[in-house]
């Protein structure tokens, strides 16, 4: 704080003191305030005067990026001038079970060298002192340079400055403490390939080791919301343990991919998987591989092989990540302590003698093994793979229409649950709209389920529509008012 007040003074020192030109020292202070606004004037005159030189030399385009960036410039400085007045105290009681909330990721170099401008304006924090603004750049018919300025409302809005450990501890392990409450959590990251869904998720390796990320066990890296997820879950575990009771938990891992309608298994070599809906009107997933875990770095190594499988040979039947949804899920299980034969105070074991592992249900079974909770962590499809983009393969066309289809039906049904609750009627979500939302369907629906949805974008004029696609989505799942105006 010193610091920055002591530059701020010498600052003025200098513009007020014009010792450098050798000019007498004013005692006046009236005539130190006209030889200040005189400075002013003349300072904005030669910014003036240098703009214009600026645009001359620009071609087109860089000129009406220059426009648009000056306009959204503009907005920003009116906007935060405003907002300090306009902080409101009002408590929100939100009870509702989805959080929907974005995150600005910053500009990369790509976007740097390509010259494009940032069009989002954010203010942080909860709602509804939250706020975000998307300026899309448009061209009036008179040829003149116009934003139109969208403005929306989040439970959260995070910012280019914004950590996955803020978003962790703001929102992500709130869902920690639900899942062991015996509640069934889901954290979805949400939006365009390239926006940060995965670096949210499982951090900036995207879950994968790599030498460049040399410092990823120091405290100052930044992991994924699945590590501090998961470190927090052992804790718990342990810390459970501690206490004198008669029940122990266990943890357990899957790790799968949703593609054009099937199920492959990340933890078997991509292996297709067969879904049974059982009477409940729940899918069961036959033959997934579910393997319990009991350190916290036994469930990284699981999760690094898990990755690499995602990501290697991307060709038709092995899809790259950004056209499928990972779905990682942790179960809780808990089971008596101290039997006394061995045998049955095997996790393993224990997990062994269930027939077929069931995503849904919370199934009893002989052993004393129970379902407790359940945590999914879902890294959707790159959303602008269900756009409509015209001129693609047959392949493509395909796959988009299927990814658009169960992203719609996570929408629908989404926004159902939240209508459904408030009547406490669920029976016409629409969850058989998409395989996605069948196998999510035990997730979302009960008394205990809380979810959080990340919806990731890029910052860049290049991504506005992509962007835009991605706000409304998120916006119409909690329909939050979203107002747009339009300045030049
Ligand atoms: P997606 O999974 O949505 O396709 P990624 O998570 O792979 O996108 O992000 C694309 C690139 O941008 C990655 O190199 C990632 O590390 C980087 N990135 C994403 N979000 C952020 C962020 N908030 N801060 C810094 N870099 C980010
Ligand atoms: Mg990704």
């Amino acid at each position: 704080v010193k610091k920055s007040t002591s530059s701020i003074n010498s600052n003025l020192e200098s513009n007020s003191t014009p010792q450098k030109s050798g000019h007498i020292v004013s005692t006046s202070k009236t005539l130190m305030e006209i030889e200040k606004l005189k400075q002013a004037r003349e300072e904005r005159r030669q910014k003036q005067a240098e703009d214009r030189k600026l645009l001359d030399e620009l071609n087109e385009t860089d000129r009406a990026n220059f426009i648009y960036h000056q306009l959204i410039e503009q907005f920003r400085c009116d906007f935060y001038n405003k907002v300090e007045s306009s902080e409101s105290n009002q408590e929100i009681n939100d009870d509702s079970t989805i959080q929907i909330c974005v995150r600005k990721r910053p500009l990369n170099e790509k976007e740097k060298s390509l010259k494009t401008f940032d069009i989002i304006t954010t203010k942080t924090g909860q709602y509804p002192n939250s706020q975000l603004y998307l300026h899309e750049p448009k061209t009036s018919v008179s040829m003149s340079k116009t934003i139109e300025n969208h403005e929306f409302y989040f439970d959260h809005v995070y910012d280019e400055y914004s950590t996955n450990k803020m978003i962790y501890l703001d929102i992500a392990k709130p869902l920690v403490e639900n899942f062991f409450d015996g509640g069934k959590v889901t954290f979805f990251a949400y939006g365009q390939t390239g926006s940060g869904k995965t670096h949210t998720i499982f951090g900036p390796s995207g879950g994968k080791l790599s030498n460049e990320v040399k410092d990823s066990t120091s405290d100052n890296y930044d992991k994924g919301i699945y590590e501090y997820a998961c470190k927090d879950v052992f804790k718990k575990i342990e810390e459970k343990f501690e206490d004198n009771t008669d029940t122990q938990y266990l943890l357990s891992l899957c790790f799968f991919e949703i593609y054009g309608g099937k199920v492959y298994d990340l933890f078997n070599k991509r292996n297709k998987v067969s879904m049974l809906e059982d009477k409940n009107g729940d899918m069961q997933i036959l033959g997934l591989k579910e393997i319990p875990v009991e350190s916290y770095d036994d469930l990284q190594k699981l999760l690094i092989l898990g990755s690499q499988v995602r990501t290697t040979g991307s060709t038709e039947a092995n899809p790259d990540s950004s056209r499928s949804h990972a779905i990682f899920q942790m179960t809780l299980y808990t089971y008596p302590k101290g039997n006394t034969d061995s045998k049955y105070s095997d996790p393993t074991f224990l997990l062994q003698q269930q027939q077929h592992v069931g995503i849904g249900g919370s199934t009893n079974n002989d052993f004393g093994l129970n379902i407790h909770g359940r945590f999914l962590l879902i890294d959707l499809a790159g959303s602008e793979r269900g756009e409509d983009t015209g001129n693609i393969s047959r392949q493509a066309r395909i796959e988009g229409a299927e990814i658009n289809k169960s992203l719609l039906a996570l929408k629908e049904c989404i926004r159902a649950l939240h209508m459904a609750r408030k009547s406490d009627n669920v029976n016409h979500v629409p969850f058989r709209g998409s395989k996605l939302t069948q196998i999510l369907r035990d997730s979302l629906v009960g008394k205990n389920c809380k979810s959080v949805m990340v919806a990731t974008i890029s910052p860049s004029s290049k991504s506005c529509d992509h962007s835009l696609n991605t706000l409304r989505y998120a916006n119409r799942i909690k329909s939050y008012k979203s107002v747009k105006t339009v300045s030049d």
